[in-house]
Parts: structure tokens; C-alpha cells; sequence
């Protein structure tokens, strides 16, 4: 499909400009068309779809997933998300993965402090300056300390200050750190997906309200957000064209659903074409209806 337009703000498309992944390239989507400008993809796009891999159902569905699906998938819904471990002295601390490995925040409770080995003495040395007013010629010479302390075991730094140096092993993903996706990154997957569809005629003045509506953050457009009962490795998209409304589902791992419902755009002569995305196959099925797709009538086809 050549689109010589971006879909959102209609300005003209240069062959610079890098193809679309209708479902995040992260998560291991392969359809892909030029859809967007330079502008759009960034400030718009990457916006938007930064905000799925942080959706609660997506990570836990990718969690559940990680010893079928490709390691880079796990990789990069995993980066920067939130975890929690046990100390031994029975506190949960917050923890993050970035680049260096999974990171532990020092916790605080009453005058006992627990901090990671890593990092240890500087933030020591800047707790004592900070909280305890101590020059920080003092600071450094308390907290030098601790490179001695054995890990596990509680230490009295200073009056009322004893600490718990201590590497955690295990660490258990705290979804309840997570959110769900932003609305309209499932407005923009499905108008994307209706633009594979529809061709050059989603440029039609009808569309310019969904489009007023993505670039503008407003909610014109229903998204409703169920889940299924169990995470598989594949996406699905399929649309339900009615004669008052288009609604394009959107499956992410077959367990974060998004029902994006465009009220009032009549639609005519397009198939109800379904697509779905094999993660352990890498491959891409279509099924022209979703009849056919219900009587497992798939076929496979190149992005
Ligand atoms: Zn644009």
C-alpha cells in the first residue's frame, strides 16, 4: 500500500521517512507500512506506544510468556520496570532494571535503613549530610565504614542511624506499579490498522475528527480494556464494521485487549479483515473475514 501522506497531520511523506509498526516493534510486531511523518512518529507515535510496554496486562502477559516468547521481547518490555525484593529484616524494597542489572532503592523505617552494597557509601556519605547535618568530612569518614560491614547484619552508624547493607538475589516484578496504556495509543493502532485497510481513502474529511482526537489528546473515540483468562504469544487486530460504527479490537498477547470504537464513521466496501502476529513463528496471518477467521481459515503473508 503506498501512502504518499501522513495519515495524522496529511503533510506529505519523504522517502526519508521510516515505516510504521501498526502493533509496537518492541512487542514484537511486524506489520508495518509508511503511515507516519518524521514529526508524527516521533512526538505522536513513540509517545504513545512508550506508554503500552508500562501497561500492567502487557507486562504480566510478557511475564507469563518469557520462557516461549523471544528474549528480546522479554528484554525490552522488562527495561525500566519496577520490581521488589525481601530484606532480611522483613522490609520490601522497590527496585529497578536498567541498563547495569536491577537496581535497589535504600529503604528507610524508623532509624534503620537498608541500602544495596552497590552505590553504598556515597549514598551513605549524602544521607548523613542531608539528614543529619554532619560536615561532610565526618560523612565520608562514617560511611567508609561500610565497606567492612558484613552483609545481612545490622550496624549502628551514627545516633540513631543503623544500617543493613545487604544484596538482594531475588526479585518478584511488582505489577502494581504499572498502569494501562494510554487511550489513544490503542486509537492510533487501530487507525493505523484501518488505514491498511481502507487505502488512500483514509485521507477522507470523515476521519479528521479521530485525527483531531489522537494528535490532541482528546477522547472522541470509546477505548474499553478487558482481559482475557490466559496470555498466548501472539496479537490479533480485527475490525466490525456496523452501520453506525467501526470498531477495530486489538489483542496484545491475546490478554491486554483494547476495543477502540469509532462512533459514527460508517464504513463501506472493505473486508473485515483480521490479522494476527505469531511471536514464536515470526509470522504474520490474515484471514479475510472474521468468519473465516473463526473456521481457523489463516493465511500466511509477507509485511
Ligand atoms: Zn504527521
Amino acid at each position: 500500500m503506498d501512502f504518499d501522506k501522513c495519515i495524522l497531520c496529511l503533510k506529505t511523506l519523504d522517502s526519508s521517512t521510516p515505516p510504521e509498526h501498526v502493533i509496537p516493534y518492541s512487542l514484537g510486531g511486524r506489520l508495518q507500512s509508511l503511515l507516519l511523518c518524521d514529526k508524527c512518529n516521533h512526538e505522536v507515535g513513540a509517545k504513545l506506544y512508550a506508554s503500552i510496554k508500562f501497561d500492567s496486562w502487557v507486562r504480566k502477559a510478557v511475564w507469563e510468556l518469557r520462557s516461549v516468547l523471544p528474549n528480546k521481547i522479554f528484554e525490552a518490555v522488562e527495561k525500566r520496570q519496577s520490581y521488589t525484593t525481601n530484606s532480611p529484616t522483613g522490609v520490601t524494597l522497590k527496585a529497578k532494571k536498567t541498563n547495569s542489572g536491577i537496581r535497589i532503592k535504600p529503604r528507610s523505617i524508623g532509624t534503620e535503613t537498608v541500602l544495596p552494597t552497590q552505590n553504598a557509601t556515597k549514598y551513605l556519605e549524602k544521607k548523613l549530610i542531608n539528614d543529619f547535618g554532619i560536615s561532610s568530612e565526618t560523612a565520608k569518614s562514617l560511611s567508609s565504614k561500610v565497606s567492612a560491614t558484613p552483609n545481612g547484619e545490622k550496624v549502628q552508624i551514627f545516633k540513631d542511624l543503623h544500617i543493613v547493607k545487604w544484596d538482594a538475589q531475588q526479585f518478584k516484578p511488582d505489577f502494581t506499579s504499572n498502569g494501562i496504556s494510554k487511550i489513544n495509543a490503542m486509537v492510533l493502532i487501530a487507525f493505523e490498522y484501518l488505514a491498511l485497510l481502507l487505502g488512500k481513502s483514509i485521507y477522507d474529511e470523515s476521519f479528521n475528527p479521530v485525527r483531531e482526537s489522537i494528535l490532541n489528546d482528546s477522547e472522541l473515540v470509546k477505548v474499553e480494556f478487558f482481559i482475557s483468562s490466559k496470555p498466548q504469544p501472539f496479537h490479533l487486530i480485527y475490525p466490525e464494521f456496523e452501520s453506525d460504527k467501526t470498531v477495530i479490537s486489538i489483542h496484545l498477547f491475546e490478554y491486554s485487549i483494547a476495543k477502540v470504537t469509532f462512533n459514527k464513521l460508517k464504513i463501506s466496501n472493505s473486508p473485515d479483515f483480521c490479522y494476527l502476529e505469531d511471536l514464536i513463528k515470526h509470522i504474520s496471518l490474515g484471514a479475510w473475514s472474521v468468519v473465516d477467521a473463526k473456521a481457523n481459515k489463516w493465511h500466511e503473508f509477507d509485511n
